[in-house]
């Protein structure tokens, strides 16, 4: 009894840091130390676990928790900025596969539950299930392990008929006191084949949105199991996860002026994306040194950053140029598109990191009016979040995603290394426009460049 108010109280404790860690992710100014309380209430939270009464298992759970703390811990410190959002992917299927997991012991234990925990269990093995192996394609996608996005014929009939049999079946084994071995075997077989055939059509710029989507269903699967087996601290965290997930994901997708509900059933087919009117024109070329003469007697400046300066790595040198701009009078700012680089908030990380200060850096809304009075904007290594043609051509994949209106400047730099077209596969209509010049190269070097020049120019 006092161990089990024990660690009630301290799964209560928890779950409030875990909020309040939650909050604090909000702004970039407090999004590390959220990090660190939310981890640390996570500590508590698995520490008061060892004091629930009559534990078993308790060597395997040390084994689970060193080996899966030890693998989370290494790939946190080895991963590249650049591949966070496939980790994302991974780690969250790997929260669903947990879930599933509870749920398959649960029934193949047999043990008679009322109705509303049945229901539960269903739900949530299916949601676990799906949340699974439907991160595991979001990863191989991310990864370029699956380059295509398949799409079957009759994809929705399929999508419907799968999640009927599915949860049909889930619903029947969770209401029998000793279901068979073989049912259970093929509702988890269907519920994980159905997370498979959910994402595999999916690709190109819903991709960040269906991780967003699939990170809500895991908390989802999490917060059923935590009532299926009566701890608190998994609802708690499982319906905390799920709401601010399933919040995210309207708001990304509202960024991207994409339904969720196109999103999964008539998705943008990625790379291999068809649609659009064909771009006419050439794209004109300058120089290194013409490209830091247009800023350098600038007035304004507006940095729009995309997926390759995150590959470049060039966040460091671009602050270093916008510094050196900024000693020579031009007001220089950052502009951020919700869903630049490869997942939220992946722009607003790499500035922070290289020390650019937050009241810098505006958001699509703040900033969007303000590129009519901008001598330059310089693009840097985005392509998608400042192609016009999603304002313009109803014929487009991206048609309707807000964009940086980057076109409406006086100037358009953009650097990047060729031809090369952005995410969704698509042909940007910007390069080809009169006030817009490419500068090829590599960001980080191309970058380099500017600074040797805007270094050598008179005040
Ligand atoms: P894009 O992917 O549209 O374009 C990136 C551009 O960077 C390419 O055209 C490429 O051209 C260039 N590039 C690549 N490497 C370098 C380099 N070393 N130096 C300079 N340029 C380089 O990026 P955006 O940020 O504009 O858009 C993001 C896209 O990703 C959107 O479609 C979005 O929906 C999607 N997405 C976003 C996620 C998110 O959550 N933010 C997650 C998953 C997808 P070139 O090859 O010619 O150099």
């Amino acid at each position: 009894m006092t161990s089990n108010w024990f660690v009630n109280m301290a799964y209560f404790i928890a779950a409030i840091v875990f909020i309040f860690g939650l909050k604090a992710m909000a702004s970039p100014v407090t999004a590390r130390k959220g990090v660190v309380w939310a981890g640390y209430a996570m500590i508590a939270a698995t520490l008061a676990t060892f004091f629930i009464p009559d534990l078993h298992n308790i060597g395997l759970m040390v084994v689970a928790i060193v080996l899966g703390g030890g693998v989370a811990w290494y790939s946190g410190k080895v991963v590249k900025m650049t591949d966070m959002p496939q980790m994302v992917a991974i780690y969250n299927g790997m929260g669903g596969g947990a879930a599933a997991g509870i749920a398959a012991i649960e029934l193949v234990r047999g043990v008679p539950h009322d109705a509303v925990t049945s229901t539960l269990l269903a739900l949530g093995a299916v949601i676990g299930a799906v949340a699974f192996s439907g991160s595991c394609v979001a990863f191989a996608k991310l990864q370029g392990l699956m380059t295509k996005a398949i799409r079957l014929p009759g994809q929705n009939n399929i999508n419907f008929l799968l999640s009927v049999i599915t949860i049909g079946i889930g619903l029947t084994v969770a209401y029998s006191a000793h279901p068979g071995g073989f049912e259970i075997f093929l509702f988890f077989v269907l519920a994980l084949a159905l997370g498979v055939i959910l994402v595999m059509p999916i690709g190109g710029a819903d991709m960040p949105v269906v991780i967003s989507l699939l990170n809500a269903f895991t908390g989802l699967a999490v917060g059923f199991k935590g009532f299926v087996i009566g701890n608190p601290a998994l609802i708690v965290a499982g319906i905390v996860v799920g709401a601010s997930g399933m919040l995210l994901t309207q708001l990304m997708a509202k960024a991207m002026n994409r339904p969720i509900r196109n999103i999964i059933f008539a998705p943008i087919t990625g790379a291999a994306a068809e649609g659009g009117e064909a771009v006419e024109g050439t794209m004109r070329e300058l120089s290194s040194m013409d490209a830091a003469a247009l800023m350098r007697y600038g007035q304004k400046v507006i940095i729009v950053p995309g997926y390759g300066m995150a590959v470049a790595g060039a966040q460091h040198k671009v602050w270093e140029m916008a510094q050196l701009l900024e000693e020579g009078g031009v007001e220089v700012v950052f502009a951020i598109h919700p869903v630049a680089g490869r997942m939220p908030g992946h722009m607003n990380v790499l500035l922070a990191e290289a020390g650019v200060p937050y009241d810098k850096i505006f958001d699509l809304d703040e900033i969007n009016n303000d590129f009519a009075q901008a001598d330059v904007a310089l693009v840097i290594g985005a392509n998608d979040v400042v192609n016009p043609v999603a304002r313009t051509d109803k014929s487009s994949p991206i048609y309707g995603m807000p964009i940086l209106n980057a076109d409406m400047a006086q100037n358009v730099i953009v650097v990047k290394r060729g031809k090369g077209a952005g995410y969704s596969g698509i042909e940007n209509a910007l390069f080809y426009k009169d006030n817009c010049r490419m500068l090829y190269g590599s960001a980080q070097e191309a970058i380099a460049e500017v600074i040797q020049h805007v270094k050598s120019m008179e005040a």
